[in-house]
């Protein structure tokens, strides 16, 4: 394979690409004190171990210039072609998104990252991006550190091993783990280490015993190898197992690659004829291949002094998958493997079918796809439906398609959605209305006292948006109404008896009327009769009325008159 400074040499596109990094990065400098060309080259030469086409290559050495220095998207555009600039956009979109540690946004997170990169490369050059970043990480501040670390955890190493890359994926663990989880890191080198290597001592002398045994049976091998249990999958091990180190079995496993599937199947029975297997512990993943495409036998066994150990038997292809995941495909398939690649690479994404990758791959079965279609056709279609969108924090938010500054200002807060007045889309003042698209950044602007305006409603695309307006509507309907209350007064002749006032005021009360005023003094025109004055406001005369009427038949009401009162 070709190293990127050969690559240099050989395409003068690439050579262009890395000129141009090279003079707009000119006199920037990474944290490490590095000169800043150091890292896209870094990240373009992973590309390049991953066998990406040449496009993804550029894209990776033009990756931070949009953001960070004068080269423009449409310089890009000009001298390397549309597909070149769309890369190193969705490159820069993606690091828009930030995760801060909160459990819930992180799905999200992962979310925006497959469908703002609309193409699959996207995600591969920003994760090549990332494990450059990791591998600097000790120079930057140590808050800084922790965030990117934990982001690091939680997100993208996530993205690696749904993708298939394990290798990638525990590359990143490896780093992050120890800074974003201190403490239990710190206590599982306390806990494991006598274990771990008396686990790798016992492993050690089982090797040769295994590799006698192959060879006895004529199984044909090319490697055996012991695999230690990377720190991150142990600890999530033991979270499930009350940190109980003797539950894990597979702290060591013993790996053995042989020659073909047969091969596979063979050494199994050789190794269960050999040692008794623990029931429940054999797992057939070439028959079944795990949702993301990975492919092995695994068994644990009663091994030599009665020690529990774990096995793992796969082909070379199957390790290199694994290892690999859907970068192993991508090489498959530029090596016009394209029937194998297609029927693997289908299940290589079945994990992805919760992000409903999966509907378009399947597609791909009748069509024999070159490198340009598959890339497209590997984009979540739940785009259609859903948008991820950014706050100016770049916490990811989630809308239905065609959702607009309103929905997103509701989504936010309902207090932000009531106060909104304005709002800038990625920078730009923009209409109220505007669509959103996945991967716009968009800030509110509020004002205090801000009402929703009454057309919002034509264009709201959520539900939550579309109450709050009503509800806010509502209210105001009820404030202009009140201004047009009428006033009355309500003139009653009854008798002097105990609880009548009581029962007048509470027929008032149940009618859900407010009394302005009241008094009651002696009446002259009847003896031990008293004349009630009831001030009142309603919004119409019926309504008096049927209160004027509900008091009348009081007992010991003799009148009632109802009077507009000012
Ligand atoms: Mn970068």
């Amino acid at each position: 394979m070709k190293t990127l400074l050969e690559l240099i040499k050989d395409s003068p596109a690439v050579k262009k690409a890395y000129e141009m990094a090279l003079v707009a990065h000119k006199g920037q400098k990474r944290a490490s004190g590095e000169d800043y060309i150091t890292h896209p080259m870094a990240v373009a030469q992973t590309v390049l171990d991953w066998h990406m086409d040449e496009p993804s290559v550029i894209a990776a050495l033009l990756h931070d210039t949009v953001e960070d220095t004068a080269l423009t998207s449409d310089k890009i555009k000009k001298e390397f072609g549309e597909k070149v600039a769309f890369l190193v956009n969705g490159v820069t979109k993606l690091g828009h998104a930030k995760y801060r540690g909160e459990e819930r946004e992180v799905e999200n997170m992962r979310k925006f990252m497959l469908a703002v990169g609309g193409d699959i490369r996207v995600v591969l050059i920003k994760l090549a991006d990332r494990l450059h970043n990791m591998t600097t990480i000790k120079a930057l501040k140590p808050e800084k550190q922790m965030r990117i670390a934990l982001e690091t955890l939680e997100v993208y190493a996530v993205l690696a091993d749904r993708l298939g890359m394990y290798e990638l994926a525990s590359k990143l663990e490896e780093i992050s783990f120890p800074i974003a989880k201190k403490k239990e890191y710190e206590w599982m080198i306390d806990t494991i280490k006598d274990k771990y290597e008396e686990r790798v001592a016992y492993a050690n002398k089982i090797k040769p015993v295994i590799s006698k045994l192959l060879t006895e049976n004529g199984i044909n091998f090319s490697k055996i190898d012991i695999r230690a249990k990377k720190m991150v999958s142990l600890y999530r091990k033991l979270l499930k197992y009350e940190m109980n180190l003797e539950r894990v079995y597979d702290l060591i496993a013993i790996r053995c690659i042989v020659d073909s599937v047969p091969d596979c199947y063979a050494a199994l029975g050789v190794i269960h004829e050999s040692w008794l297997p623990l029931p429940g512990r054999i797992k057939d993943y070439i028959a079944f291949p795990k949702a993301n495409g990975y492919r092995s036998l695994h068994t644990t066994v009663f091994g030599p002094e009665e020690k529990v150990m774990e096995v793992q038997i796969r082909t070379a292809q199957m390790h290199d998958e694994a290892e690999n995941g859907i970068s192993a495909h991508w090489a498959y398939q530029k090596n016009k493997d394209t029937k194998n690649y297609i029927s693997r690479g289908i299940a290589s994404f079945a994990k992805a079918d919760e992000l409903q990758l999966i509907k378009q791959l399947k597609d791909l079965k009748e069509n024999a796809p070159n490198a340009e279609e598959f890339a497209t056709l590997v984009k979540s279609d739940f785009l259609e439906d859903r948008i991820l969108t950014l706050t100016p924090k770049g916490k990811v938010i989630e809308l239905p398609s065609g959702a607009t500054p309103v929905d997103f200002a509701y989504h936010v807060h309902s207090e932000i959605g009531n106060t909104c007045m304005s709002c800038r889309v990625n920078g730009l003042i923009s209409p109220l209305s505007t669509p959103l698209k996945s991967g716009d950044v968009v800030e509110i602007l509020t004002q205090k006292n801000k009402r929703p305006g009454d057309e919002w409603l034509q264009f709201v695309k959520t539900s939550v948006a579309r109450e709050h307006i009503k509800k806010v509507q509502k209210d105001k309907n009820k404030v202009l109404y009140g201004e047009i209350l009428k006033k009355y007064e309500l003139r009653l002749i009854v008798e002097d008896r105990v609880g009548l006032l009581n029962d007048v005021t509470n027929i008032i009360a149940r009618m859900k009327i407010n009394i302005n005023h009241h008094e009651s003094r002696e009446d002259h025109t009847f003896a031990n009769h008293k004349m009630l004055k009831i001030g009142f406001a309603v919004s119409n005369y019926e309504k008096s009325k049927e209160l004027g009427e509900k008091i009348r038949k009081l007992k010991g009401v003799k009148s009632v008159e109802c009077h507009p009162y000012s």
